[in-house]
């Protein structure tokens, strides 16, 4: 890596603030030995749990606890560590960490571990940002695809495909010192079949980052009808047994008028309409206006018709919702255990509409349904590759370059170019070919202690 190795040592709290069995200080550093030996009064040995008392500048105890001591490079951001796990107190946590400021360290920066562990070579970024990543979870399948980033899954179907591109690039470039061979070469190496195949190992890849970029941010749903229509009892039907373990993404804060559910471990973002128009005061008038741009960001609009009333007005449901154009738009057709409709998925001139009962939930999963073919959603668990914008960004630049690469033949020079230029954005991916800039906006969105 470029970059000069840090000579400074970090410390944090790095488990959540607020109260708990256990808390614990992280420090990281390039020599920790005679620290460690400062705050417990003995040698630590590495890779051993030692009990120990933590003191202060007067050797009296500030708490007692397990110090760990990872000697370099041994750890995880390949300096030395010691975690201190003491009494998870916010003022005890506090006074560890003050004194370990007073033993000369720094306050770390939010995600500067995890940077550490990154220009220690101990991570790739793929794998660090599957750090944060597992972090922020916020369905079990998005979790499960984060562990799979941080252990290095992604990462290595990056590689394979960068070998294969180097490997192909290798073979043209022989063949460009001896120009008379560059026919035979196209024949021989069968270049255009091996380019192919790493084209559609490419497509392949990126098709399932699409579908972790969607368990990520999920789906931004409407909901709109006139009151009592049955909105609340549909949001509840849809969300079934996995409400209690939702959680909204992290970063924005919860309010009434946006919920978070979720399909198959997909996070639908569902914005109630209703609570758009009740609004007179100032706060709420801020949530409000969240949820508007919100609504610009709409994916699907589900209006809430009651069937049982079909005929009667809509009794001012229409509050001007200023919509993208091009949303995809489905009528429910609410309540029809009231009138002895059977559940219906009906594809008419005024747009597709679909019977059920929110009550009883009959037809609800074809509502589901109906939500993940908009989501385009398609994959199966273990494949999924929870994807960032950059990384989608990356592997469709490397398969503009792949398939550039086959329409510039037979020119080699710009073959191998191409090849180049695909390796290249994969790298970006895997923190390769990557400004420092763009590091320190990936690290300061994680947290702080990690
Ligand atoms: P909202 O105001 O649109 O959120 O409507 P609610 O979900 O609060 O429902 C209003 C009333 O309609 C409640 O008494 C619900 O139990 C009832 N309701 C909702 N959906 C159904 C349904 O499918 N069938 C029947 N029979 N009643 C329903
Ligand atoms: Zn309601």
């Amino acid at each position: 890596s470029p970059a000069a190795r840090p000579t400074d040592t970090i410390a944090a709290i790095a488990t959540a603030p607020g109260r708990g069995g256990i808390g614990v200080v992280r420090v990281s550093g390039p020599a920790l030995g005679e620290f460690a030996r400062a705050l417990s009064g003995r040698a630590p040995r590495p890779r051993l749990a030692s009990f120990a008392r933590f003191l202060d500048a007067r050797g009296e105890a500030i708490d007692e606890g397990l110090l760990l001591y990872f000697a370099a490079p041994a750890s995880f951001t390949g300096e030395d560590v010691i975690e201190l796990q003491g009494h998870g107190g916010p003022v005890v946590m506090q006074m560890l960490l003050a004194r370990c400021l007073e033993l000369g360290a720094r306050l770390a920066e939010p995600g500067e571990f995890t940077r550490r562990a990154f220009l220690n070579g101990k991570l790739d970024l793929a794998q660090a940002e599957g750090v944060a990543d597992l972090i922020e979870a916020s369905t079990v399948a998005a979790a499960r695809s984060a562990v799979r980033s941080l252990s290095g899954r992604f990462s290595e179907e990056i590689h394979r495909i960068r070998d294969g591109l180097i490997d192909l690039r290798m073979l043209v470039e022989a063949t460009l010192d001896f120009p008379e061979e560059e026919i035979d070469f196209l024949e021989q190496a069968r270049a255009l079949p091996r380019l192919d195949a790493l084209r559609r190992k490419l497509e392949g890849v990126l098709d399932r980052a699409r579908q972790g970029a969607l368990l990520r941010s999920g789906l931004n749903v409407v909901l709109a009808g006139a009151p009592n229509v049955g909105k609340s009892s549909l949001l509840n039907q849809l969300a079934g047994e996995d409400r209690a373990i939702v959680t909204d993404i992290a970063g924005t804060t919860r309010d009434a008028l946006r919920e978070t559910i979720q399909i198959e471990g997909i996070p639908l973002h569902i914005i109630d309409t209703a609570g758009l128009r009740e609004t007179s005061d100032a706060v709420e008038r801020i949530g409000i206006e969240r949820t508007r741009q919100e609504l610009q960001r709409a994916d699907v609009v589900l209006k809430l018709v009651d069937a049982s009333r079909a005929g009667e007005q809509a009794g001012g449901a229409d509050v001007d919702l200023d919509l993208p154009a091009g949303v995809e738009c489905i009528t429910v057709l609410n309540k029809i255990d009231l009138c002895g409709l059977q559940p219906a998925r009906i594809e008419g001139e005024a747009g597709l509409a679909l019977r059920l009962s929110a009550r009883q939930g009959e037809g609800v999963d074809l509502l589901r349904a109906e939500l993940l073919r908009v989501a385009g959603w398609h994959a199966h668990g273990e494949d999924v590759i929870l994807a960032r914008e950059r990384h989608l960004a990356a592997l469709r630049a490397a398969l503009t370059h792949v398939h550039e690469a086959a329409e510039v033949l037979p020119a080699l020079e710009l073959f191998a170019e191409e090849l180049r230029l695909a390796g290249e954005a994969l790298g970006e991916i895997t923190g390769e070919f990557t400004a420092d800039d763009l590091l320190g906006v990936i690290f300061s969105r994680f947290c702080i202690g990690k």
